[in-house]
């Protein structure tokens, strides 16, 4: 059983040496237990602060430990009534060759609607990202404006999809204009590359009656051009903060909380942080029905990054991290 394990933890961003590939027995299951076969494993940013041992609202990982990660595979033994050889399941398998899981935790994959990868996208944990964040806090209303960066990512992107099927108008943001051709061909009213200069001014030009939802997935520059914009009452599901997780010092120049905290009171913004989990009782099933049908209707496409093989996955991760993956980064680790 192959793993890779976190070697030491990164300063800033992560680099090849703060992961260690080891070889291990495969494990037998025990009472209750299953084993399975990990098919393809999900790479995502949260990943880099569970590799930190600062506070954050899930434990970090130790030095040692095999990585945490999402996972699709199948069944191979069983010692779970519920769970039988030949299943394909979702569950946290973490970045290994096998897993051990019970029926608890593990989640079946039904390949009739999308290929068993989407159960770790669109279909899976961003894609839920998405919708709960969107919905449950971005409350968009038909008209108004939502942008959303990283938009080209498997939570921008179904962000961007969902709140036009919403009626909304839709702005994206992402790095390179391959990035930003993809946006206008999934629907996006316009599309935005933060690597060109002057994002600001280009957000003014594009965005005339303001932003009403800003989807905030990312932080730094994007964060600085898109506040001005904000209308009065605008909604911020603050996502993630992916500008930062690299960081190692606080930004240079002045400290502009003040000058946030005077927006969030004259336009009476709603500036609302969340983990997915938190919606997961209360709107999984609606998630499931709602976008399995957008995505069987042709409503909502995806895209994914796949790279072949487990040993790839720290440089596909690192990666990740800078903007080099285009889609939902996955590991096939077997067929
Ligand atoms: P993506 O696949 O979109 O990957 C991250 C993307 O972020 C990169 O491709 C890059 O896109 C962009 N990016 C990286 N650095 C910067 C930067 N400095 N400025 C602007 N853009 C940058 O990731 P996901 O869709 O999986 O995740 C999107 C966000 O959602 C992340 O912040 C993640 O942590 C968060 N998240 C939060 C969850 C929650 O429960 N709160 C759950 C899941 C995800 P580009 O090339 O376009 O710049």
């Amino acid at each position: 059983n192959r793993s890779i394990r976190l070697a030491r933890r990164p300063h800033g961003a992560p680099v090849p040496e703060d992961f260690e590939l080891a070889e291990s027995a495969i494990p037998t299951p025990g009472e209750g237990q299953a084993l399975v076969r990990t098919r393809y494993l999900s790479l995502d940013p949260y990943m880099r602060g569970r590799m930190s041992d600062a506070k954050s609202y899930a434990a970090p990982l130790e030095i040692g430990d095999v990585i945490i990660g999402g996972t699709v595979g199948e069944v191979v033994a069983s010692n779970d009534p519920k769970l039988a050889v030949g299943d394909v399941v979702q569950n946290y398998g973490g970045w290994q060759d096998y897993s051990l899981t019970t029926s608890k935790e593990a989640y079946p994959v039904d390949e009739s609607v999308a290929p068993a990868s989407a159960s770790l996208g669109i279909l899976g944990m961003t894609g839920f990202t998405a919708y709960s964040g969107l919905l449950a806090i971005g409350k968009p209303q038909a008209g108004e404006t939502v942008a959303v960066a990283a938009a080209s990512g498997p939570v921008g992107s179904a962000v961007g999809q969902i709140a036009k099927i919403k009626g909304c108008r839709t702005v994206g943001i992402a790095g390179g204009p391959e990035k930003v051709a993809y946006l206008k061909e999934i629907g996006f009213d316009v599309a935005l590359d933060h690597k060109e200069p002057d994002l600001r001014g280009r957000l003014k030009e594009a965005c005339p009656e303001g932003i009403d939802v800003y989807f905030e997935n990312v932080g730094g520059q994007v964060w600085d051009a898109v506040l001005p914009r904000l209308n009065t009452y605008a909604r911020v599901p603050v996502c993630g903060l992916i500008a930062n997780y690299n960081r190692t010092e606080a930004p240079s120049g002045p400290d502009r909380s003040a000058a946030l905290m005077a927006s969030v009171l004259t336009k009476s913004l709603t500036l609302r942080g969340f983990i997915q989990l938190e919606f997961v009782r209360e709107m999984y099933r609606d998630f499931l029905r709602d976008t399995g049908q957008w995505v069987a209707e042709g409503k909502i496409s995806y895209r994914e990054d796949i790279t072949e093989g487990l040993e790839n996955a720290p440089e596909t991760f690192i990666g990740m991290l800078e903007g080099r993956n285009f889609g939902k980064t996955i590991i096939k680790v077997a067929d």
